[in-house]
């Protein structure tokens, strides 16, 4: 046989295992076996089984290898496709640019070991050759199941019950009296193909020379990045919808490619599974975390078989098993979502660049607001860029305003200012639809006694208990700790003092029940609407004209079409320009200028009010100018003399313990130890903004590097300069993108 010949002299293997480990370990293969890289097996690793890859052969051979003869052979191989080259690297290159260990990324490249098994066949139905002696009694509803059923075909129980208008039951007697008989369903993958000649929308001027030049770079099937923007409504979603058509074509005599779309929140993204559908004809397969366990069964394995031409999913579908992916998009790329900030730490959108490359794929990063990471990469020119200067259909871009909280406050105790009430008023009097932004869940951020002063803070985190007053309870956004409201202050133990500090949802949608009682209201937060199918629901209503006034919080930012929203108010604009973050200005303006977007998308004009107590900010000023690339410039021009990223690199260090003193040991430790040199320096410790998190104390150090240093190896030979004891973590997160 031929496995045999290629694998005689070879009798020893590396097998990677999904598990936290230092590397890979050595098995032997036994004859007849053929272990070639990519494949699954099994073997023993202490009393137990485990399944892992068979792993390339090293660099360098390992100086001290486990003899022959305490090796233990490989159990046995798994039916099913072997992971193929381009993402045995990948896991290689996440695991050593995040520090993490390469078992640890396997294990999210083989999330679902179910799927390494073949699919068990499905039983069904068909009908029993005629002839028998006896003459079963044909009712009604038997002889509805007869007309249902094909001769020689098999059908699958339910749907054939359902078409019948008869239960299961009634299939099950016919089964008795030999009418039908059970037999194997073939295989059929549950993944329709996507046809890429289905008919699109025509694209319009612009549009068409962007999506011709788009289309080239995925037809010359190789690697390279085009950063595509254009004002929110240009088009950019029909643009790369029509990439993903080129990449499932047939070119050269070569069969189509995969193709894979990551949107930073997959779970609300009904709107655009509608446009998918629109576009080609039936739906992509879907990767996120509310996907039932049979379903990533099966998509992982139609993924590996290359039965899933499209799939759509959250950051961790860059770990899918694609055998010949041509074409990655990151919609949304400047989300900071698609950051995973535990167990491996890493950036979906820079990793999504990395996979195309390794499998010799288009990637397409997409934004209306595009990071300063991106930009400066077009800038540098290792990304070209594809830009749809218009609204498509005539649309114009929303008018924005900044409305000056210091000159017209809110009423006392209250958060819209005057013009924005008049403002809400006249819109919803028209018959159009307005909405109102907070990017705050719950009613206030801060319960405070009015005798003593106390606050009311989590035990378990540096953070204050958010009041949510529908549901009585006061609640921590970073551990879930709960509590209700107590009656009196816990300090002083005076009754009733307790109040409310500062705005949530809630209380928004409290005074705008006051303000507009018949107009109805909709409250879209992600404690509000759970999971995909409450938002579809919520963007149909919304649609459908059964809504007068949207209460929000950044949900609503995501590419949303409502074409009868026309007037947008931002309640806090200053909200995320508070705290040292080192891109707050930056995600702030992405952010409004998203949530800005939803206004007047289609013919009746937008118009947003933000209110702000520092009108004269850049940010307010970019918004109002809409001039975003020169605000960009001005970023560019801040961060550049220090260093900072985009044109420097960071890599946090965030040491926890439960034992305050222990984590203040290993700071210090790390401190001490600290890397130096030209163009390398070390901020820290300190403890950290959270400097208690679900109980464990918290410390931070900064390594930043000059960009043309890599901080891998710095950062690899300070750990391993200093011990750190058992129970005291220290996490790695390079290229940090969250500074609590
Ligand atoms: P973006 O992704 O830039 O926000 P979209 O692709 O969502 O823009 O387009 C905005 C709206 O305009 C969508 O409803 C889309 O279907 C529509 N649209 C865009 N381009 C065309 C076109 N060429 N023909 C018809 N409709 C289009
Ligand atoms: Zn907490």
């Amino acid at each position: 046989m031929e496995d045999t010949a290629t694998v005689s002299g070879r009798t020893r293997v590396r097998v990677l295992l999904p598990l936290p480990l230092a590397g890979a370990y050595d098995y032997a293969v036994p004859a007849p076996m053929a272990a070639r890289p990519g494949a699954f097996v099994s073997v023993p690793l202490n009393q137990r089984e485990v399944i892992g890859v068979v792993w390339d052969p090293p660099a360098e051979p390992d100086p001290n290898p486990v003899p022959d003869r305490r090796l233990r052979p490989i159990s046995h191989l798994l039916p099913a496709p072997p992971m193929a080259e381009s993402l045995r690297r990948f896991v290689d290159w996440v695991s050593a640019y995040t520090l993490s260990p390469p078992g640890a990324v396997l294990r999210m490249a083989m999330s679902v070991p179910a799927a390494l098994e073949p699919p068990t066949p499905q039983a069904g139905w068909v009908l029993a050759p005629p002839g028998g002696n006896s003459r079963p009694r044909i009712t009604p509803e038997r002889q509805r199941v007869l007309d249902a059923m094909q001769p020689g075909e098999v059908h699958a129980g339910a749907p054939l019950a359902e078409r019948a208008g008869v239960s299961l039951g009634v299939l099950r007697g016919m089964a008795e009296n030999g009418l039908i008989r059970p037999a194997l369903l073939p295989h059929r993958s549950r993944f329709a193909r996507p046809d890429p000649a289905h008919p699109g929308p025509a694209l319009g001027g612009t549009q068409a020379e962007v999506g011709a030049a788009l289309r080239a770079k995925v037809a010359a099937r190789a690697f390279g990045v085009t950063l595509l923007t254009g004002v929110t409504g240009s088009g950019k979603t029909e643009v790369y919808l029509d990439a993903v058509a080129e990449c499932l074509r047939p070119r050269d005599g070569k069969p189509g490619r995969q193709a894979l779309v990551l949107l930073p929140e997959i779970a609300l993204s009904a709107q655009w599974l509608d446009r998918f559908r629109a576009r080609f004809g039936v739906a992509p397969a879907l990767w996120h975390s509310e996907v039932t366990s049979r379903t990533r069964r099966d998509t992982w394995r139609a993924v590996a078989e290359g039965e899933a031409p499209v799939v759509v999913g959250a950051r961790s579908a860059l770990f899918l098993p694609f055998p010949d992916l041509g074409l990655v998009v990151v919609d949304e790329e400047h989300e900071t979502a698609f950051k995973q900030e535990d167990g491996v730490v890493y950036h979906a959108r820079d990793m999504a660049v990395v996979r195309a490359r390794l499998s010799g794929a288009a990637c397409v990063l997409v934004s209306a607001t595009p990071s300063l990471e991106s930009l400066t990469n077009v800038e540098t020119g290792r990304y070209d860029a594809l830009h749809l200067p218009e609204r498509h259909g005539g649309a114009t871009l929303p008018a924005v305003e900044v409305i000056d909280l210091r000159r017209t406050p809110p009423e006392r105790g209250r958060f819209l200012s005057p013009p924005l009430v008049d403002a809400v008023t006249a819109t919803i009097g028209r018959g159009e639809q307005a909405m109102l932004f907070l990017n705050r869940r719950g009613y206030a951020p801060l319960t405070l006694c009015r005798h003593c002063g106390h606050r009311m803070r989590c035990p378990n985190c540096t953070a204050w208990l958010v009041e949510h007053r529908a549901k009585r309870l006061l609640q921590c956004h970073h551990c879930g700790h709960a509590e209700p409201p107590p009656a009196e202050c816990p300090e002083c133990g005076t009754e009733h003092s307790l109040t409310a500090v500062g705005p949530g949802v809630e209380r928004v949608l409290e005074e705008a029940t006051a303000l507009w009682p018949e107009a109805r209201r909709l409250v879209m937060a992600s404690d509000t609407l759970p999971g995909p199918a409450a938002a579809a629901e919520a963007a149909r209503a919304i649609q459908d004209r059964e809504v007068d006034l949207i209460i929000g919080t950044q949900i609503v930012a995501k590419g949303w079409h409502f074409p009868h929203l026309t007037l947008v108010g931002v309640v806090d604009a200053d909200l995320g320009l508070a705290g040292g973050d080192l891109r707050a200005a930056e995600r702030t303006v992405q952010l409004l200028h998203q949530v800005a977007g939803r206004a007047g998308r289609a013919e009746a004009p937008g118009r947003v009010l933000l209110q702000s107590f520092s009108p004269e900010h850049p940010v307010m000023r970019a918004l109002v100018s809409g001039d975003l690339e020169a605000f960009m410039q001005e970023e560019a021009a801040m961060r550049r003399p220090g260093h900072w990223p985009p044109f420097g690199r960071l890599a946090a260090l965030i040491v926890s313990s439960e034992e305050e003193r222990e984590a203040d040991r290993t700071a210090r430790d790390l401190g001490l130890a600290a890397p130096g040199g030209e163009g390398v320096q070390v901020l820290g410790p300190a403890p950290a903004p959270l400097a208690l998190l679900r109980g464990r104390h918290r410390r931070r150090l900064l390594l930043k590097t000059r960009r043309d240093i890599a901080v891998q190896p710095i950062l690899r030979d300070w750990l391993a300069r200093v011990p750190v004891p058992n129970h005291v973590r220290v996490q790695v997160d390079v290229d940090p993108v969250g500074f609590l």
